[in-house]
């Protein structure tokens, strides 16, 4: 996944903090989410406290790790970065806990993946702002309570689901993040090219919008591309030619599909007759990991209509057979 120009998974090469929007106003789309959240923010401000926890959900590259950022920012906080598979031992998150400020933001990406024992001792920690800590072992072993500051734990994770229960009750805001519209990243791409010194004419902006399979992060990265192209080919201006030129060089299709979710679609029509078929067998033959397909490929096929998930298996809808070129089979009722 990680050589894909459309995978929705960070890469070295995203430079995302140059793009990154600052404040909310500043954010483009995810209306619902950004309302609620300038109402939090603004009671606790004016209450004095720290925010309730916000835990972040939804497929990669839709702005949870900005959105933390710009909570702390609002909030005129310390913002501090982890992630779950990074926090080892429960150790290294009583250091980071005692590390913290009044009031500051820690952000945990990947929530879903901290070890079981680490995550017994962020209940205690989230509820009520103690640490439990064990000093010594065997008989004469005791438990010793430390108080923290007030903090607000912003965790962000691809699927809400993949959270254990007592993990999931402990956040107060739980705020789900979708795919943006076309308009939405034509917002986002326009915004960018101005950060980036490059002119993208309206019709250039919404071709990169409609190919960058409802995610900012993609925007980004298509953008900068298209902009190599149009340097190089000695364009002024970006529009929907040039646009159009460089995505199809990047082997980015019309609905902003790449050789992996031809791959993917392909298996499914050719090997499987369309479905249904399992995921793992899926992973099996085209060796990619489960989680890849579940949360990199899927959500946006299934999101555009492609695809859907099924008791049974994955399937292939009408407009996918009509995408790949492919006649359904004739028992097939879509
Ligand atoms: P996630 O944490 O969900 O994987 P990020 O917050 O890292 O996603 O966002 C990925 C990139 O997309 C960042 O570079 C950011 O600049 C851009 N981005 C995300 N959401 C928006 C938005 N609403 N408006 C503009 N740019 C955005």
């Amino acid at each position: 996944d990680a050589d894909r120009i459309l995978t929705s998974q960070r890469k070295p090469e995203d430079v995302d903090a140059a793009l990154r929007p600052k404040t909310l106003d500043e954010f483009v789309g995810q209306k619902g989410a950004r309302e609620n959240l300038r109402v939090f923010i603004d009671a606790a401000k004016g209450r004095g406290e720290a925010l309730d926890h916000v835990l972040f959900f939804g497929p990669p590259g839709l702005g949870k790790t900005t959105l933390a950022q710009i909570i702390a920012r609002e909030l005129g906080v310390g913002f501090r970065a982890t992630s779950g598979p990074v926090i080892a031992k429960s150790g290294d998150l009583a250091a980071l806990l005692t590390n913290l400020e009044e009031g500051d933001v820690l952000f945990v990406d990947e929530i879903h993946r901290l070890a079981p024992a680490v995550e017994e001792v962020l209940y205690p920690a989230m509820e009520d702002r103690a640490l439990d800590l064990m000093i010594g072992e065997g008989p004469s072993a005791r438990s010793v309570r430390i108080d923290l500051p007030r903090f607000t734990l912003v965790g962000a994770t691809t699927r809400q689901g993949l959270l254990t229960t007592p993990l999931r009750d402990r956040f107060g805001i739980p705020v789900r993040l979708n795919f943006y519209s076309v308009d939405e990243l034509q917002k986002v791409v326009t915004r960018a090219a101005k950060l980036l010194d490059l002119h993208v004419a309206p019709d250039g902006a919404a071709e990169i919008a409609k190919r960058s399979r409802g995610t900012p992060r993609i925007a980004g990265r298509l953008l900068r591309r298209v902009r190599d192209f149009a340097n190089v080919a000695g364009e002024e201006t970006v529009g929907a030619k040039v646009a159009d030129a460089a995505l199809n060089r990047l082997e980015v299709d019309a609905l902003g599909l790449d050789a992996m979710d031809r791959r993917y679609l392909t298996m499914i029509a050719d090997i499987y007759r369309g479905g249904p078929v399992g995921v793992e067998t899926l992973a099996a033959g085209l060796s990619e990991p489960r989680d890849t397909i579940e949360e990199v490929i899927e959500p946006y096929l299934i999101q555009v209509g492609l695809v859907a998930r099924t008791a049974r298996g994955r399937c292939l809808n009408g407009p996918a057979w009509k995408h790949l070129g492919i006649a359904p089979p004739r028992d097939t009722q879509d």
